[in-house]
């Protein structure tokens, strides 16, 4: 794999997840003059939000908290990457296009691996005039200036710049994989792997949080939620119990944090349908837990999944 040519500046998530697997696309072309930049000191998102945000703080590049709230080391990257295609030096759009007419799509259709993007500048192939999609803080399209239409601007949002997840995920984007099957491999992934919040909401009148601070601290999160769930189920009170990824992704989307409990999302998780709730990688469980139960399996301090199977079934 070609060398990160500026560690520093440019993360090693956008360089290993992106630059070199999107240069990769097109063999035939020296990665020299595909790789147009990332990192430099001027307007727009070039820069590196810190630098940004001390020199020019009303930059259009800095709307929103995805741009502005940041950490040290989100802050200390180039947030896009200029994609060179020498095959549209001459006017030839085709291969430049192909790579639009994938971002154009997702805009029009609000594909979920889009959370990332800032805006992307670009040339699909049916006339001169270069394209602007912008993702955030709104959706709209702009007309870029000329140098696009030999160049693709793919600017990310400064939360993601250095987050390795978010640059597979445009990698998938861009390199045409159905929207299915980055769906499946991410949720196989979810479920070997990522931290999952549980949230349980009784359908009488209390609602129980199930943070993953506490299944951590409890449980082995994987192995332990069946057995917790089995727990939860074996009363024949209504509860529905929504689980999804402890990333910061899905904090953000809902609009809560969970290590706070007094942060309830119920009211949102109600008014979404099943396929809402699928779009955005949130599961239902549906379960006959009670309060009683719940609290009964907390309170019990066990602390493996064989503690909680004797919660769960006191006879065996
Ligand atoms: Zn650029």
């Amino acid at each position: 794999m070609a060398t990160n040519p500026n560690p520093k500046r440019i993360s090693t998530a956008m360089w290993d997840r992106l630059i070199v697997p999107c240069c990769n696309l097109t063999t035939t072309v020296a990665m020299k003059d595909e790789q147009a930049g990332v990192w430099v000191r001027q307007p727009g998102s070039h820069a590196d939000a810190t630098w940004l945000l001390a020199n020019r703080p009303n930059d259009y590049s800095l709307q929103g908290p995805k741009q502005r709230v940041f950490t040290p080391e989100q802050g200390r990257y180039g947030r896009a990457w200029d994609w060179g295609f020498p095959s549209a030096w001459s006017g030839d759009w085709s291969q430049i296009g192909i790579y639009s007419l994938r971002i154009k799509a997702a805009w029009e259709t609000n594909d979920p691996r889009t959370y990332m993007l800032f805006e992307v500048l670009c040339q699909t192939p049916e006339d001169r005039q270069p394209e602007g999609y912008v993702f955030y803080p709104v959706k709209k399209f702009r007309v870029p200036d000329r140098s696009h239409e030999t160049h693709m601007h793919i600017g990310v949002l400064t939360v993601y710049c250095n987050d390795p997840v978010a640059m597979a995920d445009l990698f998938s984007l861009l390199s045409g994989e159905p929207l299915a099957t980055w769906r499946a491999r991410r949720n196989s992934l979810e479920d070997d792997m990522a931290p999952l919040l549980f949230f349980a909401k009784l359908a009488g009148n209390d609602t129980v949080h199930l943070v993953d601070n506490f299944m951590t601290n409890r449980w082995v999160t994987g192995a332990g939620f069946p057995v917790l769930k089995q727990a939860l189920t074996s009363n024949g009170l209504g509860t529905t119990i929504w689980e999804w990824p402890n990333d910061a992704a899905h904090k953000e989307l809902l609009g809560v944090n969970l290590d706070r409990l007094d942060d309830d999302p119920a009211p949102l998780l109600a008014t979404l349908t099943a396929d809402q709730l699928l779009e955005l990688g949130l599961r239902i469980r549906e379960g006959v837990p009670s309060l009683e139960q719940i609290r009964a399996v907390v309170d019990e301090e066990a602390t493996s999944p064989e503690e909680l199977a004797q919660v769960a079934n006191p006879g065996a």
